[in-house]
C-alpha cells in the first residue's frame, strides 16, 4: 500500500509570521506541495497569477462556490479566498504532502468536514509584539492596523481548536518547532502501520 499524503494546515493572525515560517518550511521539505488558493483580491506587486494565488473575479469565485468547487472558503479582510477540492484530491491521489496557508475560518471548515489534517496555529508572543510587527511593516495605514489587531483578537481565541500552537518569538525557533511537528507526524502509528512489512503482523 502506498503512503498517504499529509495535509498540514497553518493559520495565524496577520503579523504573526506565518508567511516567513511557511517559506522556510517549504525549503526544508522539497517534496512538500504548497496549495495555491483562489482569491478575489487584487494581485500585489511581485505576485504572479498561478504561483501565489489563482486570481479570479468575484463572479468566477461565486460560481465556484455555487458549484461546490471549494473544500473551504472564507472572506478575509474584505476578499474571498478558497482552497479548491481538486487541489486536495489530486494531492491525495498522488500521495503528496500539502501545506495549506489559510485563515482560521477555513481551517475550521476543513476540520468540521472530517478532514484528517494536522492543524497548526502560529501565535505572536503577545499582542503588543503583534502590533509592533504590523507597524514595522510600513505597508499598512493606521486604520488597517487597528482592524487587523481587532481581527487578531478574534482569530487567536479560536487557536485552542488547533492540534498545535507555535509561538513565533524567534523565527528560527518557530520554524524548528513546525519542522519537528511535521517530522513527528510522519511517524504516527495510523500513518505508517499500513506501509510496514506484512511480516510485522501489525494490522
Ligand atoms: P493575503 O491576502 O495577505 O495573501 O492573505 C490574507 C489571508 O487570507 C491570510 O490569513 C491567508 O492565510 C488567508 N488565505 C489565503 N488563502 C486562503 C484560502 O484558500 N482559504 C482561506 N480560508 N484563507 C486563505
Amino acid at each position: 500500500m502506498n503512503r498517504k499524503g499529509i495535509l498540514y494546515i497553518i493559520s495565524a493572525p496577520s503579523g504573526a509570521g506565518k508567511t516567513s515560517i511557511c517559506r522556510a518550511i517549504l525549503s526544508f521539505f522539497p517534496s512538500l506541495r504548497q496549495s495555491i488558493s483562489f482569491t478575489t483580491r487584487e494581485l500585489r506587486v511581485g505576485e504572479q497569477d498561478g504561483r501565489d494565488y489563482h486570481f479570479v473575479s468575484p463572479e468566477i469565485f461565486a460560481k465556484m462556490v455555487e458549484d461546490d468547487a471549494f473544500a473551504e472558503w472564507a472572506e478575509v479582510h474584505g476578499n474571498c479566498y478558497g482552497t479548491a477540492r481538486a487541489t486536495l484530491e489530486q494531492a491525495s491521489e498522488e500521495g503528496a504532502d500539502v501545506l495549506l496557508e489559510i485563515d482560521f475560518q477555513g481551517a475550521e471548515q476543513l476540520r468540521d468536514s472530517g478532514l484528517n489534517g494536522v492543524f497548526i496555529f502560529i501565535l505572536p508572543p503577545d499582542m503588543s509584539e503583534l502590533r509592533r510587527r504590523l507597524e514595522s511593516r510600513n505597508t499598512d495605514d493606521t486604520k488597517i492596523i487597528t482592524r487587523r489587531m481587532a481581527n487578531a483578537a478574534g482569530e487567536i481565541s479560536e487557536a485552542k481548536n488547533f492540534d498545535y500552537l507555535v509561538v513565533n518569538d524567534v523565527l528560527d525557533q518557530a520554524v524548528e518547532k513546525v519542522r519537528a511537528i511535521m517530522i513527528a507526524e510522519t511517524s504516527r502509528t495510523e500513518r505508517i502501520i499500513n506501509i510496514l512489512p506484512e511480516e510485522f503482523d501489525l494490522k
